[in-house]
């Protein structure tokens, strides 16, 4: 049987890229994917364009155990290597607002040129085959089965496919949609890694069904979304104002997607519907002193939502007779809207999973502690990106690490 130099479960973009700059530095490789085709997740990203990484990107944007790590990783690669990767496949591409950069194709074009180069540089695919019945090499401590296995071996379709190492690369399991699965980091759990269980995150959050905004679907306007956590409010997202979707069950749109990556159940969702224009400012102006209270949020606002936001006992006042208290109240009701969401829509509408395996078990090189010759890279590690091509962004900088690694190249300085 062949001996790879090393085998990468998982053909998204982190595969993809360590696939192709293994085989780039020298490396034989088996590239193995459980779909017909390489990136199926990576094709609906960014509403089919693939939003591929941002002009500001730190550790700021991750949830992760260990930021230094990912912050020593971004530093090796920043958002210009991205956008040297796309002028390299002919991608071209655009910058949209909050330094978002968006492909001016399909997303799956990305993959589907990447895949091309693995294919020049003689990367072997598996594709249709789920990775399973997993051996470690003898030489692993505490894990190899006495005997001759020198490597890592799994069934790959009808194939056993082995390898000198082994990358792990097989995403979360968001979107199940996309075929996405837990299996291989249940499979590193049961190797002694440290897992951080799964959560949806990037996700719309679901409001019980007496919720005074009920009805307002369709209705889109610019927030400053916040929580409050065990009484404290906190607002974690470092861009600020951005778009909220009233839905049939709840909310959406960027604003919410960011905030649930740190809701939890019993959080409160805290939100200001007018960031930029503050109410009491409003009332002070003259000429709105005539205008019913109702009237001058509808100016700023869509009537549907400030009639539903409006306190029913001020609606038809107008705005001169209301006394300090009055403009208070009117003030917390646009700019700290309180409201406990039930949950979220879960893993099945998640655009990403925070959790995975923690980086604390793992070297700089993202090789494993426990397992020499295993390494992690993409969206199963425990980094996970907020809105804004930080999750493609991670998983192909963590992609570029392991395949130096792979060929013995030095860990990026911090
Ligand atoms: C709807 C949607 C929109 C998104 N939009 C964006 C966006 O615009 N920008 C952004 O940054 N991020 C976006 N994301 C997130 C982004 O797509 C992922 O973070 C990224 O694809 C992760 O890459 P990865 O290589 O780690 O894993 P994945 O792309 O998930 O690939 C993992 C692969 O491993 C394979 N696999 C798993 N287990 C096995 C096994 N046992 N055997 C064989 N194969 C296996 C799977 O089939 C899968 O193809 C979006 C996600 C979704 C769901």
């Amino acid at each position: 049987m062949f001996l790879y130099d090393v085998a990468i479960i998982g053909a998204g973009p982190s595969g993809l890229l360590c696939a192709r700059n293994a085989a780039r530095r020298g490396l034989s490789v088996a590239l193995v994917d459980s779909h017909d085709r390489p990136g199926v997740k990576l094709s609906l990203a960014g509403g089919g364009r693939g939003n591929f990484t941002n002009r500001t990107i730190t550790e700021a944007h991750y949830l992760t155990d260990a930021p230094d790590v990912v912050r020593t990783v971004l530093r090796a690669f920043p958002c210009e290597r991205v956008l040297d990767l796309l002028r390299e496949l002919c991608l071209p591409f655009e910058e949209r607002d909050f330094g978002q950069i968006f492909g001016l194709r399909p997303a799956a074009f990305l993959a589907d040129r990447l895949a091309v180069q693995c294919d020049d540089e003689r990367v072997d695919f598996y594709l249709g085959c789920t990775a399973r019945g997993f051996s470690l090499p003898a030489s692993s401590p505490s894990f190899g089965r006495s005997g001759e296995e020198a490597a890592f071996s799994f069934a790959a379709g009808e194939e056993r496919v082995s390898a000198r190492r082994l990358v792990l690369a097989g995403g979360s399991p968001a979107f199940p949609a996309a075929g996405s699965s837990d299996s291989l980091t249940r499979l590193a759990a049961s190797w002694g890694h440290d897992v951080e269980p799964f959560r949806p995150v990037l996700v719309p959050l679901v409001m019980p069904g007496d919720w005074p905004l009920s009805g307002l679907e369709g209705i889109s306007l610019n927030v400053r979304a916040g929580l409050r956590k065990n009484g404290q409010d906190i607002r974690p997202d470092p861009a600020g104002i951005r778009s909220l979707l009233f839905t049939h069950r709840g909310v959406s749109g960027p604003a919410v997607l960011v905030a649930s990556c740190w809701w939890q159940s019993g959080d409160e969702l805290v939100l200001d519907f007018l960031p930029e224009l503050p109410v009491l400012e409003l009332l002070n102006e003259k000429e709105h002193g005539r205008l019913l209270v109702r009237n001058l949020l509808s100016r700023y606002m869509p009537a549907r939502l400030a009639d539903a936001l409006c306190p029913e006992d001020l609606a038809r006042r107008k705005c001169a007779e209301l006394g300090k208290k009055d403009r208070q109240r009117l003030a917390d009701a646009v700019h700290r809207f309180r409201c406990r969401p039930s949950g979220t829509e879960g893993l099945k509408k998640a655009e990403a999973a925070a959790g995975g395996v923690r980086l604390s078990g793992l070297t700089r090189r993202l090789e494993s502690r426990k397992v020499p010759g295993l390494y992690f890279c993409g969206e199963m590690l425990n980094v996970t990106g907020l809105l804004g091509g930080y999750n493609i962004h991670w998983a192909l900088a963590s992609g570029e690490l392991v395949s130096s690694a792979l060929a013995g190249e030095r860990a990026p300085r911090r």
